[in-house]
């Protein structure tokens, strides 16, 4: 695959960046790419692996020649490493991030900027449940949307620029309106994961249901909210933090229509109980045939 940039720097060297790291090398996709992480550990673990070209102890020195700078830190840290980077940002170069929340991202990091670069959000819709330097892997986008969220001034060349780096790595890229984004993911994955918190939580709280009997019968329902419930603290506080209205305005409507299947099973209704399980069959088979997971019992995902 032909080289779409020449210099990258990944700030933050987690699963997306590192996921993001191996993707690049094995598609050529960059000339050099330079690594920063804030600790010493995260650092060193990086040099150990051979996770980026050159791991920088500065992110002044990570970013200041480069043509691209991704931003692959917490949503809540995104401001405050922008506005680090800022005074050593190569003119024309390109800013991205990788955030899962893009309204009060483009909020936080819009204004550190200056004006001669180019400022273009992105959110891959990829990811596990895994965190740190030792969990990426060059297979993670592939096939998985990633979302460009671009506004009415971005520059088209440095955006096309950036969906060949996107589309190299297999993702199927998508552009969106920030707010909009904000609005799909609180749907389709943010608020799932509150649910999958939340369940988890009244497992352990019951105590009625002893730990081992929660392990031991846990099916498949159960056993995928743990999986789910297992991912970052730090990352998915910010993204509650960050995405608050649109999180709030889906929660509202899951109460609601949790309340009418829980009077379904008090009042009998089996048509109404019935219904609802068929229309979201429905859904399952739409994603199936969207190519976004596949029929295999639990769920067929490789476990890592
Ligand atoms: P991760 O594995 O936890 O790695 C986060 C990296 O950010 C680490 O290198 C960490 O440095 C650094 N970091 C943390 N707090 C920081 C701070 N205050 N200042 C500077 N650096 C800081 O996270 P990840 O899963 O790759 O997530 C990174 C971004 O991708 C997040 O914005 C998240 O919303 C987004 N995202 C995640 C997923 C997912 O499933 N995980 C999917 C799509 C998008 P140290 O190691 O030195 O602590």
């Amino acid at each position: 695959m032909a080289q779409v940039y020449d210099k990258v720097a990944l700030i933050g060297l987690g699963l997306i960046a590192s996921s993001m790291f191996w993707a690049i090398k094995r598609n050529g996709l960059a000339g050099e790419v330079r690594g920063y992480a804030r600790s010493e550990k995260t650092r060193e673990t990086a040099r150990e692996i051979g996770l980026c070209d050159v791991v920088c102890d500065s992110v002044l020195e990570a970013v200041k020649d480069a043509d691209l700078v991704v931003l692959c830190v917490p949503v809540g840290a995104m401001s405050a490493v922008a506005e680090e980077i800022a005074p050593a940002l190569k003119a024309g170069a390109t800013v991205s991030d990788v955030g899962s929340v893009k309204k009060a991202v483009v909020e936080a990091v819009g204004p550190h900027l200056p004006e001669n670069v180019h400022f273009i959000p992105a959110h891959p819709v990829a990811g596990t449940e895994h965190s740190g330097p030792n969990s990426g892997f060059a297979e993670l986008f592939e096939n998985r949307p990633l979302l460009l969220t671009p506004d009415e001034k971005s520059d088209s060349q440095a955006v096309a620029r950036l969906r060949a780096l996107w589309e190299g790595t297999g993702a199927l890229v998508e552009e969106m309106d920030a707010e909009h984004h904000d609005l799909v993911l609180a749907v389709t994955s943010h608020t799932p994961h509150l649910i999958a918190y939340t369940m988890v939580g009244v497992a352990d709280d019951l105590q009625r249901v002893t730990d081992s009997e929660v392990i031991k019968y846990s099916a498949a329902g159960f056993r995928d909210f743990t999986r789910i419930a297992a991912s970052d603290p730090t990352m998915w506080r910010d993204v509650f933090l960050s995405n608050k209205e649109a999180t709030l305005e889906i929660l509202g409507r899951f109460t609601e229509e949790l309340f009418a299947l829980q009077r379904a099973i008090r009042t009998g209704d089996g048509d109404h109980l019935f219904e609802y399980f068929t229309h979201t069959r429905a859904i399952r088979r739409g994603i199936i045939e969207a190519g976004q997971d596949t029929d295999a019992p639990d769920f067929g995902r490789v476990k890592k």
